[in-house]
């Protein structure tokens, strides 16, 4: 029997509990080799110990170092803080690795294979914000502080160039705006480019270019690019950029590194307004699933699953909403439990 790995499982919020019961069956088809410790966070969290990050779960994961978790919903606004920007800090998970491959062939962009490395825990994220009032407007101003620190830059680009040359990429670009916030990114990009002489010149490419352009050169031309790098707020809007390329949020995982911890989620939130309809894509998850079997070095399984959700996409033509297809949830996951079955 192979080694058994306690990891912990969150649900989440809106079609979270839909998305990850769906990744559940396809990962005991695989036979894979989780022990679950199931726990509450997000509105669920609020409901079930009154707290959006409650001790328990925090406990599980000081324990586990490895979760797989469903989106969390977040209220716009006012409101508690981002529960999944308070377990990125919790855990120090400084790294957001979010492929984009195509899967199902025919759409508008063709044969994308891109890597998005967000810088997961500095930048505008940091929370250090705050209203002015004048006169009788208490959010007459609003101000926030956004903090790169010089390790943090080294951590998040020592980990896109060595994540892209064990994978065999053979380009990193740095994604910055240094020409306006001149130190806040100018200290990403100096960074980078200092790191890229001493240690991975001759190894593997490297360029650099200003978000804006670079939002526009993948949209004209996504296949100039391979690994792009980046700050947190902008690795968070072109991650979501990226997985429009491949289908959308249905089909674009992510995973959440850290030294000694990782969480593994999709890059789509808790999608309320199709909440428990029965109409989400679990195919996201199900990628971030194959990524955390990689993680603990079952790439094998992590394999069996992405062929599985490749033939039952494109032989079976078993496809979700999102996709242009008529299949439910549970009908996605049913007749890719077959695929890993039967093969
Ligand atoms: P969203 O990603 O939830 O949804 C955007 C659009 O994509 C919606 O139309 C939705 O129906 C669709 N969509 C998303 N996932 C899908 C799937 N698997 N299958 C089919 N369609 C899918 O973004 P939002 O509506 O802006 O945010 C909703 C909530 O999620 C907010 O509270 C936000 O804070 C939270 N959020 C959480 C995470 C996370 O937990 N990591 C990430 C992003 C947003």
């Amino acid at each position: 029997m192979s080694k058994r790995i306690p990891a912990t499982l969150i649900a989440g919020d809106g079609i979270g509990p839909e998305i990850v019961e769906a990744t559940l069956v396809a990962l005991d088809a695989l036979a894979a080799p989780f022990d679950w410790d199931a726990q509450a966070a997000g509105l669920a969290g609020i409901q079930a110990a009154g707290d959006p990050l409650p001790q328990a779960t925090l406990a599980s994961i000081r324990k586990t170092r490895l979760a797989l978790k469903g989106p969390l919903e977040t209220p716009s606004g006012g409101g508690y803080r981002s529960s999944n920007v308070r377990l990125r800090e919790e855990f120090q998970l400084y790294a957001n690795l979010r492929p984009a491959r195509t899967i199902v062939p025919g759409g508008r962009f063709d044969k994308i294979d891109l890597v998005v490395v967000r810088e997961n825990l500095e930048g505008l994220y940091i929370g250090h914000e705050h209203y002015v009032q004048i006169d009788d407007d208490p959010h007459a101003v609003a101000m926030a502080t956004g903090i790169n620190t010089r390790a943090g830059c080294r951590h998040i680009i020592e980990y896109a160039f060595e994540h892209a040359i064990a994978t065999g990429r053979k380009k990193v670009t740095i994604v910055h705006k240094a020409n306006i916030m001149k130190a806040l990114t100018g200290i990403f990009k100096e960074t980078a480019e200092q790191m890229y002489e001493e240690k991975y010149k001759g190894r593997i490419a490297m360029d650099s270019v200003i978000v804006d352009a670079c939002a526009m050169k993948l949209v004209l031309n996504p296949w100039q690019f391979d690994v792009l790098v980046t700050t947190n707020l902008f690795g968070d809007i072109l991650s979501d950029l990226v997985a429009g390329l491949v289908g959308g949020l249905g089909m674009a995982p992510g995973a959440n590194i850290g030294r000694d911890a990782a969480i593994f989620e999709a890059v789509h939130g808790s999608a309320p307004d199709i909440a428990g309809q029965g109409k989400a894509n679990p195919t996201a998850l199900m990628l971030a699933a194959a990524l955390m079997l990689d993680h603990v070095q079952r790439k094998d399984l992590g394999d069996r699953l992405r062929n599985a959700i490749d033939a039952t996409l494109n032989v079976d033509m078993v496809r979700t909403g999102d996709l242009g297809g008529s299949a439910s949830t549970g009908a996605f996951a049913k007749a890719l439990v077959s695929r890993i079955k039967n093969g």
